[in-house]
């Protein structure tokens, strides 16, 4: 089940080519994206999505996204949804075609959530620590690197993924030339120890995370205390739990980091997870 939507709002078969072969997402990766949740017809963090797409394409210097467009087009893929009660909903707007008249090219497409994000939830992963190659002090002064921007250049997490699944684990964890811990190549890393969760700030290079904010809130009204600060992989070890967070996969657990187990968490999983739920 597949639901396509333009960003004019216009239903499309996802099944029909549609998007003109110089398009700049294609032939560059230039475009940016939004990946949302949606359960029983409501997307979550909406709102926060459309300020991070808003915010990427801003670094990457794309016309400002139309925020009443992209409302109309997503609902439009939710009234014509008809494959259960979750779906993964992409946004992508891309530079367009290279020899076009500049206009970008928008689109929404509702999807089935995959097997492997459901095995994750249900079992958590194992994760490596892989570098990522440059060190925090960067990120202001070389805005060119799209460090912290959604963008549709993502062959290299993708990279990183397989070079985990090479090593026998199924996921990733970022850490920067410091030492510290960055993210996954598709979620937020939060750590929990003796009630205080803690993640990795967005001006270390990484994404502003709408699953660790919802977590976030709720876990602060529930009386945790919460850090937004950089962390150091002695810390990751140490912690209580490990988290890696995202809006399909919700809250995972990391049972295994770099072949060595990592304290059982299940309690502390099933609180958390009822925490980010509490918000819906
Ligand atoms: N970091 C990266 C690199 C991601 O690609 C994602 C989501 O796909 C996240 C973090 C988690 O963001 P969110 O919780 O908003 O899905």
């Amino acid at each position: 089940m597949r639901v396509l939507a333009m960003l004019d709002g216009t239903p499309a078969d996802p099944l029909t080519p549609l998007i003109r072969v110089d398009d700049l997402g294609l032939t560059r990766g230039d475009g940016v994206f939004e990946t949302i949740l949606v359960v029983d017809g409501k997307p979550r963090e909406l709102g926060p999505h459309l300020d991070r797409l808003a915010n990427s394409a801003a670094m990457l210097g794309l016309p400002v996204p139309d925020r009443a467009r992209w409302e109309r087009c997503v609902q439009v893929v939710l009234d014509n949804w008809r494959g259960g009660g979750e779906m993964a909903l992409k946004l992508i707007y891309t530079r367009g075609p290279e020899f076009g008249d500049g206009t970008p090219t928008g689109y929404a497409m509702g999807l089935p959530i995959g097997e492997k994000v459901l095995a994750a939830r249900a079992a958590g992963v194992s994760a490596v620590l892989l570098e990522r190659g440059y060190d925090p002090a960067i990120v202001a002064r070389a805005p060119w690197l799209l460090l912290g921007a959604k963008s549709l250049s993502y062959a290299v997490n993708m990279a990183a993924l397989r070079h985990a699944e090479s090593m026998g684990a199924a996921e990733v964890i970022f850490t920067a030339a410091d030492g510290s811990v960055l993210e996954g190549p598709t979620s937020t890393v939060v750590v929990a120890s003796g009630r205080t969760l803690r993640t990795t700030p967005p001006s270390s290079g990484i994404l502003r995370g709408t699953t660790q904010g919802a977590l976030f809130r709720a876990a602060e009204r529930a009386g945790w205390v919460t850090k937004v600060e950089p962390l150091t992989v002695r810390e990751l070890k140490d912690a209580e739990g490990v988290f890696l967070a995202s809006s399909v996969r919700k809250i995972t657990r990391v049972h295994t980091l770099d072949g060595v187990a990592l304290p059982e968490t299940g309690a502390l999983h099933k609180e958390l997870t009822a925490l980010y739920e509490s918000e819906y």
